[in-house]
């Protein structure tokens, strides 16, 4: 088996997700026969260091040997089984390091197996709590810039340009308030105030208002300092309406810390946890609220009202031996104090950007590194000639637009640090 043998099967039949098919005409599509640490490797023998953690999921590397073996034990012993009415020992071992690890108070976790399905958990959850107390809050609040995954919920809550153009009719409404606009003090108290004004007229309505927690994600790496999430527990709190952080790409230490609520030093009322949860294995997520919310749903049946969402997939066995195992190498390895060292030295390597003209907006938040390419116009496709330059000099960077991110696995060594942001520098001086 060859490259082009398994790409023409491929594109046979097989429609991606975020792709424009007919790219595939001259963009190569890429098979990879295995992965193992910050490595993928195609059937043509080509590695490439996997610097956006395939879709930032992995953090311990490909085929790492303990995930691997704690999945292999958990298969021989249960694959999985209906969460209604049943449990396993997986999922509670689990739920309670959760409980523990995450901040004081957030003391239920309801499970679902994406991303996106935990945002609609929050979302439901927090309207049917209102309903439960006797208000009617249809409305959700949410940042402007700000991506919360890409079901019909999730997707009324984001605001990314095409979305909203294309599905836009299709969408419950929404508000949209201002992100800080960038990483200082001043931003921060300016979009506080901006969402001060919004609460005072609005929140009698609204029964949430979800934020990604210290960068926007899908939002081109957008980063904001923790001093908004402060003001923004207390406005919600003031206004008494939920807060939400989705934490599905900040969660389990990109930020620099195990979660980004904790630089603030808050306890939002639902953690949204995803991705990194499963060390990027198994597709699993977790809502973490509070014993008040839980409270205002358990009652005798007759009065109904149970929350209502399940999906078949619920919690599956694997997925949280994998999560397990993820959570033992946290705490055997020192995972966040040697990303400390790493982020402080892809920090430095980053200074090498700042002389070049068509490079601005260089900044980072933990594990997360990101620069802008300046000067292009869209119809250039810039950020995909950085994408094809890396790829053929064994680099697999995925820049947003023009917008050029570092998000590898941590187990991410220096000399493989040197080779991803050499490339990437290589690509932007031959552009
Ligand atoms: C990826 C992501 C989601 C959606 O998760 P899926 O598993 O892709 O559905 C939601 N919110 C944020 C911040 C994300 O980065």
């Amino acid at each position: 088996m060859t490259n082009e043998s398994i790409k023409q099967r491929d594109l046979d039949i097989i429609w991606h997700p975020c792709t424009q098919m007919k790219d595939h005409e001259f963009l190569p599509m890429i098979p990879i026969k295995k992965g193992y640490g910050v490595y993928l490797e195609d059937f043509d023998g080509n590695k490439y260091i996997d610097a956006i953690s395939s879709w930032w999921v992995n953090i311990f590397g490909h085929t790492n040997p303990y995930i691997n073996e704690k999945i292999k034990d958990q298969l021989d012993t249960l694959e999985h089984v209906i969460m209604a009415g049943f449990t396993q020992e997986p999922i509670v071992r689990l739920s309670e390091r959760l409980v523990e690890m995450t901040p004081e108070g957030l003391d239920k976790c309801f499970y679902a197996d994406n991303g996106s399905s935990a945002v609609e958990i929050a979302l439901k959850m927090s309207y049917h709590y209102n309903r439960n107390i006797g208000k009617e809050k249809p409305i959700f609040l949410s940042l402007k810039n700000s991506y919360h995954g890409e079901t019909m919920g999730a997707l009324a809550v984001g605001d990314v340009e095409i979305y909203k153009e294309t599905y836009g009719p299709l969408l419950l409404e929404s508000i949209q308030t201002m992100v800080p606009k960038d990483q200082s003090i001043a931003a921060a108290d300016e979009a506080a105030l901006e969402l001060e004004k919004i609460l005072i007229e609005r929140a009698h309505e609204i029964s949430a208002f979800i934020v990604e927690p210290l960068i926007q994600g899908a939002g081109s790496m957008h980063m904001y300092d923790p001093h908004y999430l402060k003001r923004a527990r207390e406005l919600c709190d003031k206004y008494d309406i939920h807060l939400i952080a989705d934490e599905i790409m900040v969660g389990f230490g990109r930020t620099g810390t195990m979660f980004a609520v904790e630089q603030a030093d808050i306890t939002p009322d639902y953690l949204c946890l995803s991705k990194a949860l499963t060390g990027g294995y198994l597709p699993l997520s977790v809502v973490l609220t509070t014993n008040k919310i839980y409270g205002a749903f358990y009652c005798d049946y007759s009065q109904q009202k149970s929350f209502l969402d399940s999906h078949s997939y619920t919690g599956n066995a694997l997925a949280c031996a994998a999560a397990n195992a993820t959570l033992d190498i946290f705490e055997n390895d020192n995972i966040i104090e040697e990303n400390e060292k790493k982020s402080a030295y892809m920090l430095k390597k980053l200074d090498r950007f700042r002389s070049l003209k068509n490079v601005g907006n260089i900044r980072q938040c933990g594990m997360i590194s990101a620069l802008d390419l300046q000067g292009y116009d869209s119809s250039e496709r810039i950020g995909l000639k950085v994408y094809q330059y890396a790829l053929k000099n064994g680099v697999l960077l995925r820049p947003l637009g023009p917008v050029i991110y570092f998000m590898s696995p941590y187990t991410i060594t220096y000399e493989e640090i040197d080779k991803m942001m050499d490339v990437a520098y290589e690509a932007i001086m031959t552009l």
